[in-house]
């Protein structure tokens, strides 16, 4: 879903999610001295499945709903990837967001592929009963492809907790006995785990400390912008504001707001939370969503989707480090104009894994019917996020790489390198 119209584009600017995908891989291919066969098999996915949804709307209409799960790769174990509500999903978005999948779950040693699924939804249109039977009947059509050791879906963009539960419910009554481990991001009572709802803001916030610091900023003296509030972009705010950093501006669908000497989080969480929107919010002042990631800050967090960081205002933005809570939110003619201006850019597919990294602890928990406390969670989460980090900056410099290269490279060779070993069949 780029922000560009079709058209209006420059010619240089690549505005399809896949095109930026698979450019990403194609430098990775490169670095690695990989052929042009090895390229294609990690640019194509294994598996992708496109079905209609029947859905009975609750006036008694019907109408039918378009939804998508892609398979990317399953090299390294069963393929894993969240679920978007949107009514932007299409094809070529899902299949960009599961080659990402396949990368993060490389890149944070995740026993996993990568997949994602999607419905053409605007989750907003729909009562929470037509929601429930669009996710039933979604997931009755995906039956056959998705299972704890073939692909597990989690959350993503329009779906939370009760979609998982849902889905879980649906599975295992098909099936004939409860199952889990089919989905994670499951409710607690269910067998979720604690802190995975917050995962992925508590793994954007460790890096972006972790990226402060190796610019010599220090939290207290920092200043931030979060583009989104909702499931990733209003924990970041939180837990940025609780590290020390001045939150001057947050953004979401609606609108943005503004206050210079640090936005009141918890404030703008119960705000949002009466009134659906941080529009409106009394403690700062109202301020254009398109200019938030211009703002004068030193910390830039885009934290909804994917094509805002673009060729066309890349040269305006003024933040020093870049930290992606979203997937795919700067496209590659933005990535090189940061790069001419040494802004230092934390790739999705490093800073926003917490997420599913929690996904694979909820997995192990459950395997072992055995759950760890929030601290727990919390510590091996934050472990090996930094893992990761201290592993890409220290590529990064050894081969002279940005840091999505560094990571891309890092993933892309771990995937390569158990396709390699298991062999082509036949
Ligand atoms: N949707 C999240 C992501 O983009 C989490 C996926 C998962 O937990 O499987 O990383």
């Amino acid at each position: 879903m780029s922000l560009l119209v079709a058209g209006e584009a420059p010619a240089t600017e690549i505005s399809n999610p896949l095109d930026e995908a698979k450019a990403q891989l194609a430098a990775a291919v490169a670095v690695l001295g990989y052929g042009e066969g090895v390229r294609q098999l990690l640019a194509t996915p294994r598996r992708e499945m496109t079905v209609g949804i029947p859905l009975r709307r609750d006036d008694g209409s019907t109408e039918v709903l378009t939804g998508y799960r892609v398979q990317h790769n399953f090299s390294r174990g069963p393929a894993k990837g969240g679920l978007r509500y949107s009514p932007g999903v299409n094809l070529d978005e899902v299949r960009a967001l599961a080659m990402w999948m396949t990368w993060k779950c490389s890149l944070l040693d995740l026993p996993y592929g990568g997949a994602k699924g999607g419905i053409t939804i605007d989750p907003r249109n729909y009562s929470l009963a037509e929601l429930e039977r669009v996710t039933r009947r979604y997931t009755s059509e995906i039956l056959p492809i998705i299972g704890p050791e073939r692909d597990i879906p989690a959350p993503d963009i329009g779906t939370d907790e009760r979609t998982m539960a849902w889905m879980m419910d649906t599975y295992s009554v098909n099936v004939g006995y409860t199952v889990p481990a089919v989905v994670t991001g499951k409710p607690v009572s269910v067998g979720g785990s604690l802190g995975r709802a917050s995962a992925t803001s508590r793994g954007v916030v460790a890096i972006a400390l972790a990226a402060l610091a190796h610019r010599g900023l220090k939290p207290a003296a920092t200043t931030a912008a979060v583009q989104g509030f909702g499931k990733v972009g209003a924990g970041a705010a939180l837990f940025l504001a609780e590290a020390g950093v001045k939150v001057t501006a947050v953004a979401d669908q609606y609108g943005a707001v503004h206050h210079a000497q640090g936005l009141d989080i918890d404030a703008l969480q119960q705000h949002v939370a009466a009134t659906g929107s941080v529009v409106g919010f009394a403690g700062a002042d109202p301020l254009d969503a398109a200019e938030l990631l211009e703002l004068e800050v030193d910390l830039l967090v885009p934290a909804a989707v994917e094509g805002v960081l673009t060729e066309a205002n890349a040269h305006r933005i003024k933040a020093d480090v870049i930290v992606e809570g979203a997937n795919g939110p700067t496209t590659a003619a933005a990535d090189r104009v940061f790069a001419e201006a040494g802004k230092l850019v934390v790739p999705d597919i490093l800073a926003n894994a917490g997420g599913v990294v929690v996904s694979y602890f909820e997995w192990v928990q459950g395997s072992n019917a055995y759950w760890w406390s929030a601290k727990e969670v919390e510590e091996r989460l934050e472990a090996r996020m930094l893992q990761a980090w201290d592993g890409v900056v220290d590529t990064a410099k050894a081969r002279g790489l940005s840091l999505r290269e560094a990571a891309t490279v890092t993933a892309v060779q771990k995937v390569a390198e158990a396709h390699q070993i298991r062999g082509l069949y036949p």
